[in-house]
């Protein structure tokens, strides 16, 4: 099982993840991905976006407002019951999440509790110029609301017809009682959501259809699926707007938790925008002349916590040689070839710098000159570079091809120069169908 402190250590000194504002101390429940992170999100991004939205005929895209009409989030239930019930202890003064604890002592200090109180997790905030009821609005906590609300315009303007989704990645911001388990639970996250439409009678189907493609989507980025396990919620823990719903989850360090929720929230948006906007939110099937309000299955994922799943999934200490390396598959890794001159030599650096610019069009490369060619090496193994492509004398005097050293078995091949782009490209392929 991998060492949070360790792989958290790691993030920071490779540049994957740092704490927010850290010259002022840091701010809990907020995190900043560096430059190996924020290749990494967008990898998982433009993952998704692919399979889910690209990759399919009845499903478009959105992009909606984070501040939206604050009538909203009334309707959607989140103003009345997004709470989350919150104990703190009268000792200590540490405040938990009545849910999250196994005994009612102070798990610090063995204190008493509080009674639970309830806690909005709604970030509040004024819109314009004055500061009173009536200019209150909220920062989103879901993306899901932005597509109900938008869903006749797109229904209209897509040609789509049911059974149909809409997509969309963005921000959510929650108030969590307690952010916690580095940036599985952090106040501003990002989601990657699906609301898809369909008829009443066909929402079973499409629940068990959505649950499969979505864990075939973890192992196809690289995630080992028996880390992964699908788990039915209870009876009691199903949300007010759900008749199903499943967590994927994941076997974090800190035990199976929630990856993504897949839910069946039937037609509670849709009726509930319609009674209290008063505009109609029913389909017209042309063919069968009915008219109904759609149910809708809900896959609705977490940006951070894959980029977490990742990271964790792909984290291996290994002995002999020592170092520390990240399997990512090259579907999500930063960067996808390193390349280097064996020295620091002009007539090296020259023809390397050459085989980077023929490569970078093609995939996400880095060149390195400075060190020895070892603890270059072993840098690129945390980053979760794949492959290195390394030019020596041999290179320039003999044989016109680079080494590519292969980070997960340690072999390395000469290739030719003047076939590079389809080199690399056959290994990362290769790479991917021995995973798969
Ligand atoms: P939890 O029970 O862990 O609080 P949830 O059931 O409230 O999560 P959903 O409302 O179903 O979560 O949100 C969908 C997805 O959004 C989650 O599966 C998760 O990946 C992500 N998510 C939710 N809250 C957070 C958070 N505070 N930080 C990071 N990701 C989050």
């Amino acid at each position: 099982m991998v060492d949070m402190d360790k792989l958290t250590s790691l993030c920071k000194r490779r540049g994957f993840v740092y704490p927010s504002s850290e010259i002022y101390g840091g701010m809990n429940g907020s995190w900043d991905y560096g430059p190996m992170g924020v290749e990494l999100k967008r990898n998982v991004k433009e993952q998704w976006w692919r399979n889910m939205v690209q990759n399919r005929q009845n499903v478009v895209g959105l992009d909606s407002a984070i501040i939206m009409h604050p009538e909203v989030w009334k309707t959607s239930g989140h103003v009345e019951s997004f709470h989350d019930p919150m104990v703190d202890c009268k000792e200590c003064k540490k405040r938990y999440r009545a849910d999250h604890l196994d005994e009612m002592i102070c798990p610090e200090c063995g204190g008493e509790l509080t009674e639970p109180k309830q806690f909005n997790l709604m970030f509040k905030t004024h819109v314009g110029a004055v500061e009173d009821s009536a200019s209150v609005a909220y920062l989103r906590p879901e993306t899901a609301q932005g597509i109900f609300v938008q869903y006749v315009n797109v229904l209209n303007d897509s040609r789509q017809k049911i059974p149909f989704g809409i997509a969309q990645i963005g921000k959510a911001f929650r108030n969590e009682v307690n952010p916690r388990n580095y940036i599985f639970r952090s106040r501003e996250f990002e989601q990657m959501e699906l609301e898809f439409f369909c008829h009443p009678s066909e929402a079973d189907e499409w629940y068990e259809f959505w649950k499969k493609e979505r864990r075939e989507w973890y192992t196809y980025i690289g995630i080992r699926d028996d880390h992964l396990r699908v788990r039915e919620h209870t009876e009691d823990e199903l949300a007010h707007y759900a008749n199903a719903c499943v967590d994927i989850e994941y076997n974090f360090p800190f035990g199976w938790n929630e990856l993504e929720g897949v839910a069946n929230r039937q037609d509670f948006d849709l009726s509930q925008h319609q009674k209290f906007s008063g505009k109609k939110l029913e389909y017209f099937d042309d063919q069968t002349k009915e008219s109904y309000i759609p149910y809708v299955i809900e896959p609705s994922a977490g940006v951070d916590r894959t980029v977490l799943v990742t990271l964790c999934d792909a984290y291996e200490e290994q002995d002999d040689p020592k170092r520390t390396v990240m399997h990512f598959s090259p579907r999500t890794a930063p960067i996808e070839v390193g390349v280097f001159p064996l020295m620091k030599k002009p007539v090296l650096a020259d023809k390397a710098i050459e085989i980077e610019k023929v490569l970078r069009p093609h995939f996400r490369t880095f060149y390195d000159q400075v060190g020895s060619i070892g603890r270059r090496y072993r840098r690129q193994d945390e980053c979760g570079t794949p492959c290195c492509l390394t030019v020596d004398y041999e290179t320039i005097e003999k044989d016109d091809c680079v080494t590519l050293r292969d980070r997960d078995t340690l072999s390395q091949n000469r290739v030719p120069v003047d076939n590079i782009v389809s080199e690399v490209r056959k290994f990362l392929d290769s790479l991917c169908d021995k995973r798969e």
